[in-house]
């Protein structure tokens, strides 16, 4: 089964307007392969401002990095996911790990956030991944099998079409160490027989699956060749226009 290629970026906090500016108008001026589909998920800042400046640009899509889980109400300084929807923000990413780390997130929190945001018609890119500590003791599958058992799986067949699965393990983010293609691969495949034993075969080969941790454009391409990666989430190297088109030109030709 052929699914759609992602490469998507994390901008996490950075850049202020004018550079995200910059930064998309050379993503734009750039030759790109046409058959990727490019999202940026920039700060809540900067969305109006580039979605008028990438209208229309096709393959070049924008995220939130987060919503709450109530569309409205007594919750200072929050965004709730009917804004972005209103936006026609497409995408939102939930459960980074940054955020379940420094703003407490859990998989009970992060199971109201996706309901919210699939409600709202938003899709989602739920990342999920393990620490050091749990990859060292061998149960890294387990624990991304319960966070996707505890946060995506009261969704129906049909809902969770709308999610895309970022798999980052956490000591691989930031850090400069990545995952080996062979550590991606069987954490990918497991998911994918996770989805499908859940769901059905069906659901589980269409499930988009992005690796993300220390992506660069010199080592996309081997990770981006595993027969179930579909594709990544890029933090630091997304914010390098160069970088990024280089990640979004490292995917193999379609046979
Ligand atoms: C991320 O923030 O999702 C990420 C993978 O970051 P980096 O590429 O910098 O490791």
């Amino acid at each position: 089964m052929s699914r759609q290629k992602i490469a998507a970026g994390n901008w996490k906090m950075n850049t202020t307007l004018d550079e995200g500016v910059e930064l998309v108008s050379k993503l734009i001026a750039a030759e790109k392969d046409k058959s990727v589909l490019a999202i940026l998920a920039v700060p809540f800042t900067h969305l109006l401002t580039l979605d008028k400046k990438i209208k229309s640009k096709g393959k070049l899509k924008l995220a939130a990095q987060n919503c709450h889980y109530k569309n409205s109400g007594a919750f200072t300084g929050e965004i709730s996911p009917s804004m972005l929807a209103n936006l026609n923000i497409p995408y939102v990413i939930l459960g980074h790990s940054e955020r379940r780390q420094y703003n407490h997130e859990d998989n009970a929190l992060l199971k109201l956030k996706v309901r919210a945001a699939l409600d709202a018609g938003l899709k989602v890119i739920f990342c999920c991944g393990e620490d050091l500590d749990v990859r060292k003791t061998s149960k890294h599958i387990l624990h991304v099998k319960i966070q996707l058992e505890e946060s995506l799986f009261s969704l129906t067949a049909k809902e969770i079409k709308n999610v895309i699965i970022a798999y980052e393990p956490i000591w691989a983010i930031g850090t400069g160490e990545t995952a080996s293609p062979a550590q991606a691969q069987e954490m990918h495949n497991s998911i994918r027989r996770m989805i499908s034993r859940q769901y059905n075969k069906r659901v589980g080969e269409a499930m988009t699956i992005l690796y993300g941790g220390s992506i660069k454009g010199s080592n996309a391409k081997d990770i981006f060749a595993q027969p179930d990666v579909d594709g990544g989430l890029i933090g630091g190297a997304s914010l390098d226009a160069d970088e990024f088109v280089k990640i979004i030109n490292s995917f193999q030709e379609e046979e």
